[in-house]
């Protein structure tokens, strides 16, 4: 095989980047993976060597040729200044936020967020003297108003969690930008391949790897990439607060990676057609799926993203508590659990009324959060049909 460079392959289609990146056989015996390096000394050759650090290794903590296989290939794809992998995503989201935050600075924060960042934003950076407010999803450029002298980083996540409000990305970016603050963007939802977050204007983008890089549900992992204006301080923040990922672990991602391209697809075209037939049922009153026309994040969705991923929610008729038990607990596809991105479908019952603080949450009915696996829709769709019939019953 022919060796490519790195410019010739930033050239190619993104599946061939995704089946191709940070892959050197060659350089493994032919073997098409990488080997799996477990190790934390490395030896060096000589004294000289060993202090002035010359060997291309140093020590397991700062990576080995597993870790950079892997990063090379997310770099590939998303076309950023360099990444960083964290042991899960809210470690990415943290060592995010940590390198570009000091004692006295001001965050602003979306509503909308995954909860445990609301959590590490109230509980850690609070205790270090640095203050977050929390903004409307939908304020687009209105953000301004809410820009102190000491902001100093944006942070976004399009779709929100759970309650999926489109954000203007581009609009809050160059407000950002005009005032010297960072813009962070979680992109877990729509992976590089759906949404360029570079391309809109983000400086540090996070992945829970955990959800579609790994796709498997047997792995926890985060990444986050930064531009070249945030690379210096995100680089050195996560060399010098310790993170690291176990090598079994970079490996299943980097296997998982390989294949995300069809399997995010599938998990488009499927969820799209459920989230179509549940659109139709008497029992749902409204799906929450930005790619939906007449969802209210349609129109920017179609601007600004390639693709939907197989995760959306939608709003029950109201009902008691024991009528969503009726129409979850018997599913046959669909488990109950956190976390999602795998391959096998899953169900939650949610509600952010006791979290948000910048917006109300009042949806009209009880909420239940989809992600659509790789089972045959039929399938899938049978199984809900009996779970409605349940609830309907269960509702009197
Ligand atoms: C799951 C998730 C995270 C956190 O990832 P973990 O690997 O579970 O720590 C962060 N952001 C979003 C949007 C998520 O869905």
């Amino acid at each position: 095989m022919k060796k490519i460079s790195k410019d010739e392959i930033a050239t190619f289609g993104e599946n061939t980047r995704l089946v191709i990146g940070g892959r050197e056989p060659s350089e493994y015996h032919g073997f098409v993976n990488p080997p799996v390096y477990h190790g934390s000394t490395v030896l060096a050759p000589t004294t000289k060597d060993l202090i002035n650090h010359t060997p291309r290794y140093s020590y397991g903590r700062r990576g080995n040729p597993t870790s950079d296989a892997l990063e090379e290939a997310l770099k590939t794809l998303d076309g950023s200044a360099g990444v960083v992998l964290c042991p899960s995503g809210l470690s990415a989201v943290s060592t995010a936020l940590l390198s570009c935050l000091s004692a006295g600075d001001h965050l602003l924060m979306v509503d909308s967020t995954y909860q445990p960042t609301r959590q590490f934003c109230d509980k850690v950076l609070g205790r270090f003297g640095i203050e977050t407010t929390y903004y409307d999803p939908l304020i687009g450029a209105g953000i301004e108003t809410l820009i102190r002298p000491n902001t100093k980083a944006v942070y976004l996540e399009a779709p929100g969690s759970q309650s999926f409000e489109m954000q203007d990305v581009p609009a809050i970016a160059e407000v950002a930008h005009r005032h010297g603050a960072t813009v962070l963007l979680d992109n877990t939802w729509a992976t590089p391949l759906f949404f360029d977050a570079f391309g809109h204007g983000v400086d540090l983008s996070i992945q829970a790897g955990t959800k579609y890089i790994v796709g498997h549900s047997d792995a926890m992992f985060g990444v986050v990439s930064a531009s070249r204006k945030a690379w210096p301080a995100l680089k050195s923040f996560h060399g010098d607060s310790g993170q690291c990922v176990a090598p079994d672990d970079i490996y299943l991602a980097m296997r998982g990676l390989r294949t995300m391209g069809v399997r995010l697809r599938q998990h488009q075209e499927s969820a799209l057609r459920v989230a179509k037939w549940l659109a139709k049922r008497p029992e749902v009153h409204r799906v929450l799926h930005p790619a939906l026309e007449g969802d209210p994040g349609h129109a920017i969705w179609k601007r600004d993203f390639k693709g939907s991923s197989g995760l959306f929610s939608i709003v029950l008729q109201p009902a008691p508590m024991e009528a969503i038990g009726a129409f979850l607990d018997d599913l046959k596809f669909f488990g109950l659990g956190y976390s999602w991105g795998g391959y096998e479908s899953l169900a939650l019952p949610f509600d952010c009324k006791t979290y948000r603080s910048a917006t109300s949450w009042d949806p009209g009915g009880p909420c239940v959060r989809i992600h659509v696996g790789l089972e045959d829709v039929a399938d899938l769709i049978g199984d809900l049909d009996a779970g409605l019939a349940r609830f309907r019953a269960a509702r009197g």
